[in-house]
């Protein structure tokens, strides 16, 4: 395709960038049929909480982009720092140099993580901070000498990343289909999902439950053989999931137990999405030893991500009898300045205003999407902070019937496109994370399209 898409008119050009695009973008988790064929919406510019299609359609940003426009597009005081950075320091080598930015973030960092977490390494986005946090397990172990102490637990429907370690995590359905994964390293425990509807005692019972299965696969595979455990406070790509009560305080303290790093997998909760700049401890009370962060750290307009460290195990490293261990990881992107600048102005305005909006809109969030549990086919509404999941059901358990279901998700969303809302569709559930600017008007038209998407969705199956 010779012609530039500059070059095309209004008109054409939504239909020219999806030839184009078929024939040389290649997107996340594509289908084998849909390889180079499968056309994604194609957005031309985006404002506050609405994005703008190629037709000039609005729509609002339900899932902020992937759980990271958090602050909407178009910030204009975020956009300046982008460009201040970039005309003050561009770039610095993390291997010999270190900028103010860095410096400045990793302080700011360290008074808002849980504990003794007080250091941390800078990745480029979510993969490869949870890949950080398990290479840095797997040296702690080595220079502590024991290296038989690496294998990983993990539970069902966990979404860890794309790198070959952190995607050898990850346990939705058919993440490990179709891919490899390292097996040998990893363990898995139930997804934490109490059944809808769970009363108090039930969830009290259920962590009971999920707690055993971990002390006994510690007592069947041995204590001396895991490293790790890694967790997102709330299972976020696989679909909202909230542990039952009191779940991650007993797995911390069977961590803490058997000397197995507990490693939290903050890249969705952390900056703000449950109204906390980390969740871990002022969500659900414990202090793990890693926490991994990405996405809402820039709010979007940068790639970073990163591990939060506890001092503990970096005292015990320097204590050890291995002064000249090195741990060999780092990227050329390390702490890049502008991702750096960015990341402070974030915390500015999180701590000025926006981690508190969103926990004071939390409670109209969870009761309006709740209202939803009236249709037909929605079987569960799951909502903490500003993320919720409308999981949906056709009721039966024909063939047939499980085959619509794998695609209700999508058909909603298709609907509730043509309405004016985005909503991440995943299988036969509909995730919503709108960016915080958003208001109590909006949430309103934001669940009424998607009342009028699932019910298009209930017409189109009878
Ligand atoms: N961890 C969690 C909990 C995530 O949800 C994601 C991405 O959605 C990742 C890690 C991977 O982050 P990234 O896509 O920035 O590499």
């Amino acid at each position: 395709m010779r012609q530039q898409l500059a070059e095309w008119d209004q008109a054409g050009r939504e239909q020219a960038a999806i030839r184009a695009a078929e024939q040389h973008l290649m997107q996340p988790w594509p289908a084998a049929e849909d390889i180079g064929a499968e056309a994604r919406m194609y957005l031309e510019q985006a404002e506050g909480i609405m994005v703008e299609d190629g037709a000039g359609n609005r729509l609002i940003d339900g899932p902020a982009g992937m759980w990271c426009v958090n602050l909407g597009h178009r910030h204009e005081g975020i956009a300046r720092v982008l460009y201040n950075q970039a005309m003050e320091l561009s770039y610095c080598s993390p291997w010999y140099t270190m900028s103010k930015q860095a410096v400045e973030l990793s302080q700011r960092l360290a008074a808002h993580a849980p504990g003794d977490l007080n250091h941390v390494f800078f990745t480029t986005g979510g993969s490869s901070a949870v890949e950080t946090a398990l290479r840095f397990m797997q040296f702690y172990n080595n220079v502590l000498g024991r290296p038989e102490k690496k294998r990983i637990v993990t539970r069902g429907g966990a979404y860890h990343g794309s790198t070959y370690l952190s995607a050898s995590m990850n346990a939705r359905p058919r993440d490990g289909d179709w891919m490899d994964q390292a097996r040998d390293l990893v363990l898995h425990l139930s997804e934490p999902k109490p059944a809808p509807g769970l009363d108090a005692a039930g969830q009290r019972a259920l962590t009971a439950r999920l707690a055993q299965e971990f002390r006994d696969l510690i007592a069947r595979e041995g204590a001396a053989s895991i490293g790790a455990f890694v967790a997102e406070p709330v299972q976020a790509s696989g679909g909202v999931v909230i542990a039952p009560e009191g779940y991650l305080r007993e797995m911390r303290q069977i961590c803490a137990e058997h000397d197995i790093l507990y490693i939290s997998d903050e890249v969705v909760t952390a900056f703000g999405r449950l109204g906390h700049v980390f969740a871990s401890e002022a969500v659900f009370g414990i202090q793990p030893d890693m926490i991994t962060f990405a996405k809402g750290v820039t709010a979007g307009y940068f790639p970073l991500g990163g591990v939060m460290i506890s001092e503990r195990l970096l005292e015990r490293i320097r204590q050890s009898n291995h002064p000249e261990a090195c741990f060999a990881h780092g990227l050329t992107y390390t702490s890049h300045p502008i991702g750096c600048a960015v990341a402070l102005k974030v915390l500015d305005l999180l701590e000025a205003g926006d981690l508190e909006r969103v926990r004071r809109l939390e409670p109209l969030f969870r009761a309006r999407l709740e209202s939803l549990r009236d249709l037909p086919i929605v079987k569960e509404v799951r909502s903490i902070g500003l993320m919720a999941c409308v999981e949906l059901a056709t009721g039966k358990s024909d063939a047939a019937s499980l085959a619509i279901e794998q695609k209700m998700g999508k058909r909603v969303d298709l609907h509730c496109q043509k309405l004016g809302l985005l909503v991440r569709p995943l299988i036969n559930m509909c995730v919503i994370s709108p960016p915080f600017i958003i208001d109590e008007a909006v949430i309103e038209r934001m669940v009424a399209i998607l009342r009028e998407g699932i019910l298009a969705t209930i017409a189109d199956l009878q």
